[in-house]
């Protein structure tokens, strides 16, 4: 009985280049969320993208993560190893009947007059949703695969945010669940490796809030549960610039020869409300005195002295 109630999270990073302090900040929310009601942390690298991830990365970035206090429970495979594992899901959506091959280039897309989301997708018109038999065999190059979306309002009530809803077919459109390379997308590969890892809490970046009703569509879809969403606040450096991976003095190459891992935790603690004194603290620590509720929504100017 009690491990049904055992909350899992998970740190899903992207191994394409040392983390930033807005990553670190993310991953320790995560941990200390379910670190304070003794859960558990699922590590998975996600490197659908080969050319710009590599295993050298994701080595740093275990390292990194320990160095900062910020362990694991499990490592599942990374997501480059796992298409057998998402061609099974995608053939479970086309015998439902749910998948259309889609074959508008980036350009089409792109002229599409229609608003566009956070993440820089186009709310998707539906061009090919009923292209015929012939208007198909027409193309002369490999198609990417779209899952219809239904006329319906995803709600939620993220853990940081507060309630968020979304109706996929006015907000989001039809989308690729499978590139016309054959590589999955983001969406289908994080539904797929969240549901099968047992995750019941997702926390990361409030840049991915949006994503949240594609994937418990998916999750419905599939008969997956639906997780709880924390998504937290973007930080900013103390010049107000948003941090990125290009900039490389807020990157934890640099921190670490500069700062303490507890300096580093007691300043994003302090920053962001989860602390109300600036001090150095471990991440152990703080999950002592962690609660949703402390955390600031609204984007964090982090308070750090280099
Ligand atoms: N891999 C994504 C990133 O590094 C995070 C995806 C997620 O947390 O759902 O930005």
């Amino acid at each position: 009985m009690a491990a049904a109630t055992t909350p899992v999270g998970r740190f899903a990073p992207t191994p394409s280049g040392r983390m930033h302090l807005g990553n670190v900040f993310a991953f320790l929310v995560a941990w200390l969320s379910v670190k304070s009601r003794n859960g558990a942390i699922v590590l998975r690298m996600e490197d659908l993208d080969t050319q710009r991830t590599s295993a050298e990365f994701a080595e740093i970035l275990r390292q990194d993560l320990l160095w900062l206090g910020l362990d694991w429970d499990a490592e599942t495979a990374p997501q480059s190893q796992r298409s057998d594992v998402y061609d099974r899901y995608f053939s479970q959506l086309e015998e439902m009947g749910l998948l259309y091959p889609c074959y508008c280039t980036r350009s089409q897309l792109h002229s599409v007059n229609a608003p566009h989301l956070s993440d820089g997708t186009y709310v998707y018109p539906g061009t090919c949703r009923n292209l015929s038999k012939a208007e198909k065999a027409a193309f002369d190059r490999l198609p990417a695969w779209r899952v219809k979306v239904p006329a319906k309002e995803y709600h939620l009530t993220d853990l940081c945010q507060g309630p968020f809803s979304q109706d996929l077919s006015t907000d989001c459109g039809d989308f690729v669940v499978r590139r016309a390379d054959g590589v999955y997308v983001y969406q289908l590969a994080v539904t797929v490796d969240d549901a099968e890892a047992g995750v019941t809490e997702v926390v990361r970046g409030v840049d991915l809030l949006g994503s949240a009703p594609r994937q418990m569509y998916l999750q419905e879809l599939l008969g997956f549960p639906h997780p709880a969403y924390g998504h937290v606040p973007l930080l900013v450096a103390p010049d107000g610039r948003r941090l990125s991976k290009r900039d490389k003095d807020l990157d934890l190459g640099f921190l670490r020869l500069h700062k303490k891992a507890e300096e580093i935790i007691g300043a994003l603690a302090y920053s962001s409300g989860l602390m109300d004194r600036s001090e150095a603290i471990s991440a152990k620590e703080l999950a002592a005195e962690f609660s949703w509720k402390k955390l600031e929504k609204d984007n964090i100017q982090l308070q750090i002295t280099l």
